[in-house]
């Protein structure tokens, strides 16, 4: 076996051990660094094997791009108090109506 033999077998296994459901799911813990090393290598074997899921995380960094833009201010007094008040309402729902 020719060293690029074994290479080449090794981007098959490695690629070979994601579908592209697996890469979908993955996408986020990609983008946000949390894969392991062995998770990300075959994130990037499959990823240069495979345009869909090359498109589909370009879309996703755009996405996570655009969201990351909107201003994360504190939430007003009035909307955390109606929340609260609703949290509380749903609770007592549960106990009274189990
Ligand atoms: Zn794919």
């Amino acid at each position: 076996m020719t060293r690029d033999d074994l290479k080449n077998r090794m981007i098959n296994y490695l690629a070979g051990q994601l579908t592209c459901k697996e890469v979908t799911e993955a996408v986020t813990d990609y983008l946000e660094g949390n894969l392991g090393f062995v998770e990300w290598m075959r994130f990037q074997m499959h990823l240069g094997l495979c345009q869909g899921c090359r498109r589909y995380l370009r879309q996703m960094r755009l996405t996570l791009r655009t969201l990351g833009t909107l201003p994360m201010g504190p939430i007003p007094l009035a909307v955390r108090d109606e929340l609260l008040q609703r949290f509380r309402t749903w609770k007592a729902d549960r106990t009274v109506n189990p």
